[in-house]
């Protein structure tokens, strides 16, 4: 298993940098303050995970990182880019080939194999299928999945389609990998298996890794975390004592 950023050595850069950041919901007569003064930044080759209970803000959090959403007020930089400085177009090329998202729900399509899915974004950017093909077939394998390159995606069981998703959000070379708790469908064996992947790329593959997620043994395996609490990040003592919020919704 060969990736690029194995040979080299990395000098740490900041990825992320999340500065002050409001997100406002406006819902018929309410305002929901969705994310709250939220700043800060993320180091190249890390991952970090984001704890909160169900509605504390978590995938507009990482949807604000995407940009596919943009902050109420405060700003957002990728390797010092602003996204709000971006022009739409310029924004979807950056979203493509620097951002990997792996959203709950894994959105591959089902009829096309494993394989072609993990391509899908080089080909949406004009590269022939295949000169990416051999790339593909590389991120399956470091994934485990390398017997299930020509499945149709919708003959894999819920932790195999988890995985071709990751692979597909790392076909880009060094782009930053966004998960939308890619656990939480997950059996807790599965879910493990994803964990230890997800290190594996921090470690040995110098990726940058944020996952949100309300399952904590998520923390014995990120090298950062941040908890947030109502669309705040909680203080040391919140993040002991905070209560899941019965009744809120995903
Ligand atoms: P989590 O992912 O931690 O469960 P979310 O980020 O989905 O939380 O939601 C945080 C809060 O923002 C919730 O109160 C939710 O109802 C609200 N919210 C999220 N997206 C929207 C939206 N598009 N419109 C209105 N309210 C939203
Ligand atoms: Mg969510």
């Amino acid at each position: 298993m060969n990736m690029e950023a194995n040979k080299t050595i990395h000098s740490p850069e900041t990825v992320v940098k999340v500065d002050q950041v409001f997100k406002v919901f406006q819902r018929k007569k309410n305002m929901v303050n969705a994310i709250e003064n939220v700043s800060f930044s993320i180091q190249s080759g890390t991952f970090v995970s984001i704890m909160g209970a169900s509605g504390s803000g978590k995938s507009t959090l990482l949807h604000l990182m995407a940009g596919l959403t943009p902050p109420t007020s405060g700003k957002i930089f990728l390797w010092d880019k602003s996204l709000s400085d971006m022009k739409d177009n310029e924004l979807t090329l950056f979203r493509r080939q620097k951002i990997g998202i792996v959203f709950q729900n894994y959105n591959l399509l089902p009829t096309m194999t494993a394989a072609e899915n993990v391509c899908l974004p080089k080909i949406i950017d004009k590269t022939r299928i295949n000169k990416v093909m051999p790339r593909a077939n590389e991120l399956l394998d470091i994934m485990g999945l390398s017997h299930r390159v020509s499945h149709r995606v919708d003959e894999l069981s819920g932790g195999e389609q988890q995985r071709v998703a990751i692979a597909r959000a790392l076909i880009f070379e060094n782009s930053l990998l966004l998960l939308d708790e890619p656990t939480g469908n997950l059996d807790s064996r599965n879910g493990e298996q994803i964990l230890k992947l997800l290190r594996q790329l921090a470690t040995e593959f110098h990726r940058t890794i944020i996952m949100v997620t309300h399952d904590a043994k998520t923390q014995s395996y990120s090298d950062e975390n941040i908890t947030i609490h109502d669309g705040k990040i909680a203080t040391e003592s919140e993040n002991v004592s905070t209560p899941e919020i019965p009744g809120s919704k995903n």
